[in-house]
Parts: C-alpha cells; structure tokens; sequence
C-alpha cells in the first residue's frame, strides 16, 4: 500500500522521516528495551525526551525567557475554558474577534466565567476575511484579548504584521492550525496554545507558552488540572503526560529544526500556498474563497460553486490518492490543508488533478 497526500484539515499528514524514526524506535528505545509508550513518566529516558522537546520548542519558537512551556492534554477546546479560569481574574473582561467557529467557541466558554465581548467579527460574509480592528473598540481594563490566528475552517489567518494593538492587554493566541509554520514573535503574545495534531504531532497534546507573570491567579474554583500553575510547578509532570505524543512532538521538532527552522518553514509554506492561491485565481472552475490578504498558508478553502460537481470532485481525487479533500461540514466545497509536512510534489499533485478535472468536465 502506498502512501496517500493526506490533505486532512487534522489530524494530519506527519512528515515521513518522523514515522520512520517512531518505527525504528518503537520496540526499544534508545537501549532502554522497551517503547516510549511502555516507560515510566518519571524516567531517566523519558525526561530527557520532554527537556529537549521544551528546550527544542522554545528554540525553534523563539520563546524568551520570562515564558513557561506546558505540555498539556485535553485538546484545544479544554483551552477555551483554561485561559479564562485561570486569566479572566483581575477585571473578569476579556475582547475577542470571532473569525470562526473556534474563536467562537473560546468566545461562548470565556462567557460562562466572566464578561466576554466580541470587538469584532466576519460572520456577515463566512468568515471569509479577518475584520479590521479599531483599537478604540478594545478595553483597556480587560484581563487579555483573545484572538485565533489561523482558522483551520475557513482558510484565513492573522499575518505577523496584522496582530491587534492591545498595548498592555496581553494578547492570547490560539495556533493549533499554523503553529511552527511561519515566524511569530512570541513577545508580542501572553499566551499562545496549539494542539498538536496538525502541524506538531498526534492528537492529544496541546503545547502552551505562557508568560509568567500571568501563571498564578486563577480562580479558586479552578480544578486543580486547569491550572497554569500546577503544571508549571510540576514541569508537565503534575500527573502522567501524554508521554508518546509529546515524543512524536520532539520527533517532529528535530525535523523542523532540520529543514531549517521555523524561518524556512514559512518561506517553503508561502512557495507552496502561492502555487495553490495562483491556481485558484486563474481557473476557470475552481475559485478560493478567502480575501487575498488574509490567506491561510495552510488551510485552502475552495469551491466549483456546483454542489455536485464538489461531490464528485472529493470523490475523484480519492480515488487518484489525494485523500481528505473534503470542506468542513458546516461550509462544503473542498479544503486543502498543507501543512509543514505536505510535500511540494503533493500541492503538484493536487494542480495536475484539478487541471485534468476540470477539462473533463467543461
Ligand atoms: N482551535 C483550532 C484552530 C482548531 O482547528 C481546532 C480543531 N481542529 C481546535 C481549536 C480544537 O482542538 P481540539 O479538537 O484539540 O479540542
């Protein structure tokens, strides 16, 4: 059996030398006789693994260091209710731009702690666009502003050069989809978290960074295991981590590290999504659906504006080995996600369907 390009929005398509390295280590680690999987948490061997992956991570990230780095569990959506237990805590505000259903999301949970208002939103147009913002909109007493970088559903992002103004107001990112994909600078953020499983590694593990002023005044109510500080305290190791995936995510951070660092990640992801964006805006058949300047470099929405001819597309393309081509439930049409381990030759493949699809369907 081959391997298919896994366009899969998440989790997705790991790179190849990750996998293989997994599988050469599987049965015995290091000379240890066993798997990752197998050893203690409280092991020589498996605390090597979780300080070159914090040290790795925080290299690559360029994470400075007044941050902490926490390897969580609990996915993405557990953040949504960590952030405020633990951030919410000063004035009890909190602004958000809703740019999809994952903000929204953050946005609904943050609500059931405190006072959450949305500055701004692009749900009038699908959120096809990222709203500008008027920083005459945000409160200046608010415990953080809340934004979500990329969003993996409709295709748009917040480029380095287009984060919100929030002064003092500690801006709080969620990168799970375009995490280690282009250069952000990390003191520009209060917190940033990111599940693993697209970019970084398999479901299960969330990595946040956060700046550690803002680690010790969560609410009393807060559980003991959505703390900040807890796992602070304990290094991840308040309770047994997701040993394996954090391994899998140092795995992948050798790899990053190894194809140049984040710097040449985002330059091979610009190349790659300019390839598909291009494609796009000159086919007569398929058309993007997201305002040029605000462009995922790894989630590509896009539509025949024919339902059925959609279908068949996802269809097609499957059965010629380009898996996963299918557009969220909630929005239809199709949606390429290419993230740092989609191979030029996958986007080339991905073209040479489409040109072919749509001479064969005129
Ligand atoms: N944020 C973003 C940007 C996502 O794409 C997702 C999931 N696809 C989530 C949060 C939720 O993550 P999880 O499924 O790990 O809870």
């Amino acid at each position: 059996m081959e391997r298919v390009y896994n366009f899969s929005a998440g989790p997705s398509a790991l790179p190849v030398e990750v996998l293989e390295k997994a599988a050469a280590e599987m049965l015995n680690y290091g000379g240890t006789g066993m798997s990752v999987m197998e050893m203690s948490h409280r092991s020589a061997a498996f605390a090597e693994i979780l300080a070159d992956a914090k040290a790795l991570y925080k290299e690559l990230m360029g994470v400075p260091d007044n941050y902490d780095i926490l390897f969580l569990q609990g996915g993405g959506s557990t953040q949504f209710a960590m952030i405020p237990l633990n951030l919410m805590t000063n004035t009890g505000k909190a602004d958000f731009v809703i740019t999809g259903n994952w903000a929204k999301k953050a946005f609904q949970e943050a609500g059931r702690y405190g006072d959450a208002q949305a500055v701004a939103s692009s749900a009038d147009k699908t959120f096809s666009y990222i709203p500008r913002l008027d920083a005459a909109t945000f409160r200046k007493d608010a415990d953080y502003f809340y934004i979500c970088v990329n969003n993996t559903i409709y295709g748009t992002r917040f480029r380095p050069d287009n984060l919100p103004e929030t002064g003092d107001v500690p801006l709080i990112a969620d990168m799970s989809s375009n995490i280690l994909s282009e250069v952000y600078d990390v003191s520009k953020f209060g917190l940033i978290f990111a599940g693993a499983q697209k970019n970084m590694g398999p479901a299960g593990v969330v990595a946040v960074i956060i700046r550690k002023d803002l680690v010790g005044h969560a609410m009393d109510m807060t559980p003991t295991m959505l703390n900040y500080q807890t796992h602070v305290d304990a290094d991840s190791c308040y309770n047994t981590p997701p040993c394996y995936g954090i391994y899998i995510c140092k795995l992948v951070y050798d790899w990053v590290k190894a194809q140049g660092g984040v710097a040449a990640m985002e330059a091979f992801n610009k190349e790659k999504s300019a390839k598909l964006y291009d494609f796009l805006d000159n086919s007569a058949m398929f058309k993007g659906t997201v305002v040029p300047e605000d462009r995922s470099l790894m989630n590509v929405p896009f539509v025949t504006g024919n339902e059925e001819l959609d279908a068949k597309f996802v269809k097609e393309a499957k059965s010629a080995g380009l898996e996963n081509l299918k557009g969220h439930r909630t929005v239809g049409g199709m949606r390429a996600s290419i993230y740092n381990a989609m191979p030029m030759a996958g986007v080339d493949a991905l073209i040479d369907f489409m040109k072919k699809f749509e001479t064969e369907n005129k």
